[in-house]
């Protein structure tokens, strides 16, 4: 067992981690994290309160002007995470378990996550000496350029559904950049960002410059979106907490990036190839349970494909193995939560009321009778305009809707209010791109489904966001860009107040 799930699971519960130091909580109260799978209490952390979150802003203050912009080079904040990066990958295996513990991903899913939080970071790591400013030929007798500087102190505020890897999507580009960070993971999920504070340490980032205060979002969260000692927020979360963030961060105009939900399109035109479109399909649909932002939850099939595509997904669907997270055989595991449980059983009951045809799933699995598990979950001949194809489930529900043609195709896939992520399946070049010009959505792939990748800018149209993560695009949430004008001519200025 490596040192830090010795430490984060042998402590009974592992203090805040502000300015370098692990600190008692103000309150001295206890946050319990519950095993979704068993429905038990397996770790205690420590719950931060408006008091913690302001030492926590204090603590990053101090780190931004201190060393950490005036001392660390560009490249040697490229080496810190580089050598970050590598710690998770040492410690993939732990921190996977305890990631599998808190959010009830199986392991297999875990695992892959962690070793690719560490690629983010090495992607990111070699941006850090590459942000350049330009030169601008603004007049021959002047020197104007640009100098991209930190934002300042980053809030950063995190969901359940996978903390390891949307904490390297945010540090990656925040600390590349400069910038300090408090970083708020979800109180159901808060244990690997503990575990990541440790790595922190381990990795000699300078005192203050990434502080983890786990706590509520009403609490914890509200303060440091109140904070006028913080310059930015990132969150990823639900659209109506960001709206209420927004409303919060005009306090002092935060900068703020939002990565919300999705109601994603996956469209399979007749001359798809079949095959490969399912089985990409089922994976874009049933991923970590349903609780991704970029599911493809609705899957359009043209009129002379469409019984055979409702037919195979079905299938395809009762084949997934439900299961214990630790299990090796386990394909998906329970959902997060109990909240995210009833909200998708009561998504399933609102399809089944509202005239859906259920062709698969619906139910809790066989022989787990604990947990929050729920059977992967197929609605046919769904209406376009219902709740089930317009609001985001977060679960294992998929919606298979049919349409004719291809300008039907595009109104519909666009008849929501999101727009993270679609897919279209087709072997005709023209209609791929002439399809992806049109669909409202940041990202849109033709013959695959969802490349998220750091190299790859993501990001949401209308209510699934703003500004972009990954890619150097990620860059810019991140840098303010200061215009600097030296005069050079040697004549002495115009006199406009002159007799
Ligand atoms: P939330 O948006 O409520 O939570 C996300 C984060 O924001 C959590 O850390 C939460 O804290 C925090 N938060 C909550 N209220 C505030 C506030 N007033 N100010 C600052 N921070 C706050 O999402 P939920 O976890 O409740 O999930 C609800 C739904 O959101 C899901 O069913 C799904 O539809 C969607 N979702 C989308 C995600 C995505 O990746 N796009 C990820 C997660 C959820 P805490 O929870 O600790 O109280």
């Amino acid at each position: 067992m490596s040192t830090i799930t010795k430490d984060i699971v042998e402590h009974e519960a592992p203090d805040l981690f502000i300015g370098g130091e692990w600190k008692a909580p103000h309150s001295g109260r206890m946050i319990a994290s519950i095993d979704p799978s068993t429905e038990k209490v397996w770790a205690h952390v420590a719950e931060a309160d408006e008091t913690d979150v302001d030492r926590a802003v204090g603590a990053a203050r101090a780190a931004l002007r201190g060393p950490w912009t005036q001392k660390v080079t560009a490249s040697q904040r490229g080496a810190m995470l580089s050598k970050l990066a590598e710690l998770l990958r040492r410690d993939a295996k732990a921190l996977a378990m305890l990631e599998s513990r808190d959010n009830g991903k199986p392991l297999r899913e875990t695992l892959g996550e962690v070793q690719r939080a560490a690629d983010w970071l090495t992607f990111f790591a070699g941006a850090a000496d590459k942000i350049n400013g330009d030169q601008i030929p603004f007049r021959p007798d002047a020197l104007a350029y640009t100098r991209r500087e930190p934002v300042g102190v980053v809030g950063a505020i995190l969901p359940w559904n996978s903390p390891v890897s949307l904490y390297s999507w945010k540090l990656g580009p925040a600390l590349a950049a400069g910038n300090t960070v408090v970083l708020k993971p979800a109180e159901q999920t808060p244990v690997s960002a503990l575990a990541l504070g440790k790595l922190i340490e381990e990795a000699g980032f300078p005192a203050g410059v990434v502080n983890i205060v786990p706590g509520f979002g009403p609490v914890a969260g509200a303060a440091l979106v109140a904070h006028p000692g913080v310059d930015k927020i990132s969150f990823t979360g639900e659209h109506r907490t960001a709206q209420e963030i927004m409303r919060g961060a005009s306090v002092n105009l935060k900068r703020c990036s939002f990565e919300c939900g999705g109601k994603s399109p996956h469209i399979l035109f007749a001359d798809a190839d079949l095959d490969k479109a399912l089985v990409v399909a089922t994976h874009g649909a049933f991923r970590s349970t349903g609780q991704s932002c970029s599911l493809g939850s609705r899957l359009f099939a043209q009129r002379s494909i469409y019984d055979v595509v409702v037919e195979r997904m079905a299938e395809r669907a009762r084949r997934i193995r439900v299961g214990m997270p630790l299990d090796a055989n386990t394909h998906i595991g329970p959902q997060s939560s109990a909240e995210q449980l009833a909200k998708t059983n009561a998504y399933i009951a609102l399809g089944k009321e509202q005239g859906a045809r259920l062709v698969a799933g619906g139910g809790r699995p066989a022989g787990l009778e604990r947990g929050y598990f729920v059977e992967p979950t197929v609605f046919a001949d769904v209406d376009n305009r219902s709740r089930l194809a317009q609001e985001e489930v977060f679960g294992p529900v998929l919606a298979i809707i049919p349409f004719e043609t291809e300008e039907e195709v595009i109104a519909l896939a666009n008849d929501v209010p999101y727009g993270l992520v679609a897919g279209l399946w087709t072997q005709d070049i023209g209609r791929a791109h002439r399809v992806a010009a049109r669909i409202d959505a940041g990202l849109v792939s033709i013959n695959t489904y969802r490349p998220v990748h750091w190299m790859l800018p993501y990001g949401g149209y209308k209510m699934s966001g703003l500004g972009r993560e990954n890619g150097l695009a990620a860059l810019d949430e991140y840098t303010e860009i200061k215009t600097v004008v030296v005069e050079l001519a040697t004549n002495s200025p115009a006199d406009p107040f002159a007799d």
